[in-house]
């Protein structure tokens, strides 16, 4: 997500509250937008991967921003609440996003990961 910091754009992770520092690089971490600024970083990505599993309800994605998406489809979100202020808590992401957010990060070359595909 963004928001607006002393005149600057900050761009924070949507699911862990990570800020991205657009002038420090030794903190950058690599980032992937959804849709209507919504953000995902690779330690997340990475969690969610290994973590994601069917819903129990039909759910509401954050980075594609579908709405009733079938719970069949799994999807993941922070385990830990997310202390920052006005960050979404219940940052959810469905597997399309995550497989697609890993897509794009395996073909950066800036970004040392590759996605070992396991289906
Ligand atoms: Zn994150
Ligand atoms: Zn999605």
């Amino acid at each position: 997500m963004q928001r607006t910091e002393q005149g600057g754009i900050i761009i924070s992770c949507d699911f862990c509250g990570t800020d991205w520092d657009a002038y420090d690089e030794s903190q950058q971490r690599p980032m992937v937008e959804g849709h209507r600024g919504s953000v995902i970083c690779l330690p997340c990505l990475k969690q969610a991967l290994a973590e994601m599993k069917p819903a129990a309800d039909p759910y509401f994605c954050t980075l594609c921003v579908r709405e009733k998406i079938e719970p069949s489809l799994p999807r993941w979100f922070h385990p830990a609440p997310v202390p920052s202020p006005g960050l979404n808590a219940h940052a959810v992401a469905c597997r399309d996003c995550i497989h697609q957010a890993a897509g794009k990060f395996s073909k950066d070359q800036d970004v040392p990961w590759r996605w070992e595909r396991g289906d």
